[in-house]
């Protein structure tokens, strides 16, 4: 199957289910990767970062055989292969690191904590809690921290019940759009904001 229909089965397969299962958030995993999307888009940033807030938790779809809600799922890290084969560390990167981003935002801004849903502030108990210096200092050494950082505050907001979004087809030719050779990191033709 092409890499881009994998991903429309997994949306398929998988966007229904409530973001966050158990402890469930408002919105339903297509609607939160929609939102995300959307964010990213309005904040007029490189087609590559809409890409990532798009599919930054694809990994939530892939290998589900249920974890228990006491463990880390390390969803950040099951579609690297995926993502980086297909589209190359612009996508991949703020993807992998969007979880250490919200641990790296809770160490340095008081008031981010403060708006996370309890389902986001369980998982971060699970996926380490705050960030010791050095592990700070690793983060912002990475070269797409400040994408990832971007990325993390869209996810946060991108939980409103029944916000209107573009359909996942319009967002699937972005990514058909990315997949060309030379594409990667392009700018978002005006044309493509323009046909919503
Ligand atoms: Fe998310």
């Amino acid at each position: 199957m092409d890499c881009i229909e994998h991903i429309e089965a997994l949306f398929a397969r998988h966007g229904n289910a409530l973001y966050d299962g158990a402890r469930a958030e408002p919105v339903t995993a297509l609607e939160h990767a929609l939102q995300c999307a959307q964010l990213a888009e309005w904040a007029d940033v490189s087609t590559s970062l809409v890409a990532a807030a798009l599919l930054h938790d694809i990994g939530h779809f892939i290998d589900t055989a249920g974890l228990p809600d006491t463990e880390d799922d390390a969803h950040e890290l099951r579609a690297m292969g995926l993502l980086t084969q297909t589209f190359g560390l612009a996508v991949a990167e703020p993807v992998r690191l969007h979880v250490a981003a919200k641990r790296y935002l809770v160490t340095v801004s008081p008031n981010y904590a403060a708006q996370l849903t309890p389902a986001s502030m369980h998982s971060l108990q699970l996926q380490g809690g705050p960030m010791s210096a050095v592990e700070r200092e690793l983060f912002d050494d990475q070269p797409y921290a400040s994408q990832a950082l971007a990325l993390r505050r869209w996810d946060d907001l991108a939980k409103e019940p029944g916000k209107a979004t573009p359909p996942l087809r319009y967002y699937l030719g972005m990514l058909e759009q990315l997949r060309q050779p030379g594409a990667l990191g392009a700018r978002r033709p005006a044309n493509v904001a323009d046909s919503r």
